[in-house]
C-alpha cells in the first residue's frame, strides 16, 4: 500500500515539526473558536497564546458531559466546529469503563495516512515486503447507534468498515468481506483458510495487538484438521454460513489440493508447536503486532510460535489520535521508539518525574528533552482540547527535529495492596524475570494478568498465568513443578520496587506473592468475556490487571494450582 506516500513525505514532515504543529493548532482553533466549549475560555479568539494560557488541561471525565450531550443529540458545535460523525469506543478493558471519543473523517484520514507511511517504512526495511501478501487478521463489530443515531464502535471497526480501509486491504490474503463478517469464529476460520491456501506468498503475519494472535494459534490447534480437510476436498465447511465469506473464500480455496493438506497435517501433527508460524508460512519475514507496553507479556509465546521472527510494533495510536511510527521496525521490542507525526493533531506534553508525578511544566512537541518522561495531551480536529492521554512516554532521541518516544506504561498505578505504587512497567519487569525461569523448564507463558487481593490479611498480589509445555508429553496434561513455580513467585518479588520489598519483608504488611496457574484456553475465555461486554477483538489487549469481579470469576473458575513465594525478598 503506498497511497501516494513515500519516504520524502515523512522526511518533509519530521523536518518541519514545529511549523506543522503551529499550523495544526491554528487550523483547529479557527475551526473551533466558537464552539460552546472553547468559547468559555477564549471568547471567540483563536489566539494560540491565549489557548495555552486559558484552556485547561483536562481528562476524559472532565469533558465527558460535553461529549455525552453530542451523543444524545445536541449539535456537534458544543465541542467541534467540524461535524462529529462517529464515536470511537476505546477498549478500556482494565477498569471495565469504556470511553467514547467524538470523531470524524479527519481521524480516519489520519489513520490511513499513518498506516500508509508505516508501510513505506516496512518496505524500506523488509526485503520483498511489497511483493508478498499480508496475513493480517482483522475483525469488526456491530456498530451500535448513540441515542441521536450516530454510529458508535471501536475505532478499528469504524475504520475497517469505512471507505478508507478498502484501499489498504489490497495485498491481504483474505478478501475484504471476511473482515466484515459479524461472527468472529467464522471470520477467524476463513482468514486462516485463505492464509493457508496462499502460504507461499505470505511475507507477514499479524494482528493489531498480540492477545488475538495467540488466540488464533490456539484456534488453529483446534481446527487444523478441519482446515486441511477443506483444502483436501476444495469445499468450505458447512458451518461457514455467512454467504459473502463463503463465496469469496471458496474462490480462493479453488480445486482440491491433497498435497497442501498433507503438508499442513504433517506440520500440525508434530508434538511441538515451536515455530508453527514459520513452518506453515515459510516465507514470513516478520510478525506485525504491537508488543510494547503491556503487550510485551506476549513476547515469549510469539517468539516460540514464530521461532523468534522479528516482532514489529509499527505504530502508536489510540481512539483519540494517531501519534507516531516506529522508523526502525526490525528493532528489538525493548528498543522500539515511536516518532510522532506532527500533522496528526496538536500535541503537548506534561513533564512527569520518573514516578509519573506531574511537574508543572507543559511543553510543545519539539521542546521535549532527551531522557525525560512525559504524558501527552491531545488537541484534535474532533473536539478534544488539551486532553490527557493517560500514557507515560520517555524521549529516546530525535529524528531531524522530531522527538522519538519509548512507550513506558499507562499512567495509573495498577497494583496496590498497601501503600506501594506498583506500575505496569514494574509488573512487566517482574514477568520478564519469571519468564526466564519458566523457559528454563521448557514452559511457555501464553496468558497473564494479575490483581491485588485485599480479602486476605495482609493483602497480596495474585498473578494468573496460563502455561504451555514446549513439547507436548502426549497426555495434554501440564506437569507443574512446585519448585519452579515457587521460584517464579520469588524472582517476581525480587524485581518489584524497594518499597514493595520492605512492606513485604520487615513490615509484613504485604503477604506472599501468589501464582495461580489456569487451564489452557482460560485467556481465550477472558477475551470472549470482554468481547461479549462490547470490547473489540481487533483492539483487545489482555488487561495487565483486573478489577472487575465478573472477569476475575472467569479466571477463578479455571484455576488448576496455586503457588506462593516462600521467602521474603532481599531489601
Ligand atoms: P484504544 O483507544 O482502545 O485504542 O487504546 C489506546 C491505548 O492503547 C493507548 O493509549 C496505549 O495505552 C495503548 N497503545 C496503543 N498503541 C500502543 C503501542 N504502540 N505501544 C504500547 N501501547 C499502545
Amino acid at each position: 500500500m503506498s497511497l501516494g506516500c513515500d519516504f520524502s513525505v515523512l522526511e518533509e514532515l519530521i523536518s518541519n515539526a514545529k511549523k506543522i504543529q503551529d499550523n495544526v493548532l491554528d487550523k483547529i482553533l479557527k475551526t473551533n473558536a466558537n464552539t460552546e466549549y472553547l468559547h468559555r475560555f477564549l471568547e471567540g479568539s483563536s489566539d494560540k497564546e491565549l489557548f495555552r494560557k486559558n484552556v485547561p488541561v483536562v481528562s476524559y471525565e472532565d469533558v465527558k458531559p460535553y461529549i455525552d450531550r453530542v451523543a444524545n443529540g445536541e449539535p456537534s458545535d458544543i465541542i467541534s466546529g467540524e461535524p462529529i460523525t462517529t464515536f470511537n469506543r476505546s477498549s478500556g478493558t482494565s477498569s471495565g469503563n469504556q470511553k467514547i471519543y467524538p470523531t470524524n473523517n479527519i481521524y480516519f484520514e489520519n489513520l490511513l495516512f499513518g498506516y500508509a507511511l508505516s508501510s513505506v517504512v516496512m518496505s524500506k526495511h523488509v526485503d520483498g515486503y511489497k511483493q508478498g501478501k499480508m496475513m493480517i487478521f482483522r475483525f469488526t463489530h456491530q456498530i451500535s447507534p448513540t441515542p441521536c443515531g450516530l454510529p458508535i464502535a471501536p475505532a478499528l471497526t469504524s475504520f475497517t468498515k469505512s471507505k478508507y480501509y478498502s484501499r489498504m486491504a489490497k495485498n491481504s490474503t483474505s478478501p475484504y468481506v471476511v473482515a466484515l463478517c459479524p461472527d468472529p469464529k467464522q471470520s477467524m476460520y476463513c482468514q486462516l483458510l485463505c492464509g493457508l491456501v496462499q502460504r507461499d506468498e505470505v511475507v507477514s503475519v499479524g494482528t493489531t495487538f498480540p492477545s488475538v494472535l495467540v488466540q488464533i494459534v490456539h484456534f488453529l490447534e483446534n481446527y487444523w484438521k478441519e482446515l486441511s480437510s477443506n483444502i483436501r476436498s476444495g469445499h468450505v465447511s458447512d458451518w461457514i454460513t455467512d454467504l459473502s465469506c463463503r463465496d469469496s473464500v471458496s474462490i480462493i480455496l479453488g480445486e482440491p489440493n491433497a498435497e497442501l493438506a498433507d503438508l499442513i497435517e504433517k506440520e500440525c501433527r508434530q508434538e511441538s508447536w515451536q515455530g508453527i508460524i514459520t513452518r506453515l508460512w515459510p516465507k514470513t519475514k516478520c510478525i506485525e503486532t504491537i508488543v510494547t507496553g503491556t503487550m510485551s507479556q506476549h513476547i515469549p509465546a510469539l517468539d516460540y510460535y514464530s521461532n523468534k521472527l522479528p516482532l514489529v510494533s509499527k505504530v502508536y495510536a489510540s481512539s483519540e489520535a494517531f501519534y507516531g511510527l516506529n522508523l526502525n521496525p526490525l528493532s528489538k521490542p525493548q528498543h522500539v521508539s515511536y516518532t510522532f507525526l506532527p500533522n496528526m493533531s496538536y500535541f503537548e506534553f506534561i513533564h512527569v518525574d520518573a514516578d509519573g508525578e506531574a511537574t508543572s511544566e507543559i511543553v510543545d512537541l519539539v521542546d521535549v528533552k532527551l531522557g525525560d518522561y512525559y504524558e501527552p495531551l491531545v488537541t484534535n480536529y474532533s473536539g478534544l482540547h488539551r486532553c490527557k492521554v493517560g500514557d507515560i512516554l520517555q524521549v529516546t532521541g530525535f529524528y531531524n527535529n522530531t522527538p522519538q518516544f519509548r512507550f513506558v506504561r499507562r499512567k495509573n498505578t495498577v497494583l496496590c495492596v498497601d501503600v506501594e505504587p506498583t506500575t505496569e512497567e514494574d509488573i512487566s519487569k517482574a514477568l520478564a524475570r519469571a519468564t526466564v525461569v519458566l523457559e528454563s523448564s521448557d514452559l511457555i507463558l501464553t496468558g497473564f494478568t494479575c490483581y491485588g487481593d485485599i480479602s486476605t490479611v495482609p493483602g497480596h498480589y495474585v498473578f494468573y498465568v496460563e502455561l504451555k509445555a514446549k513439547v507436548n508429553n502426549g497426555t495434554n496434561v501440564l506437569q507443574l513443578d512446585n519448585k519452579v513455580l515457587v521460584e517464579c513467585c520469588c524472582v517476581m518479588e525480587e524485581s518489584l520496587s524497594s518499597l514493595y520489598r520492605r512492606l513485604r519483608g520487615d513490615e509484613g504488611s504485604i503477604g506472599a506473592l501468589e501464582i495461580r496457574v489456569v487451564q489452557k484456553g482460560t485467556f481465550d475465555s477472558l477475551m470472549e468475556f470482554f468481547v461479549s461486554r462490547g470490547s473489540s477483538i481487533s483492539q483487545y489487549k489482555t488487561p495487565i490487571c483486573i478489577k472487575s469481579a465478573e472477569a476475575l470469576q472467569v479466571l477463578e473458575d479455571k484455576v488448576l494450582a496455586r503457588f506462593f513465594s516462600d521467602r521474603s525478598p532481599t531489601l
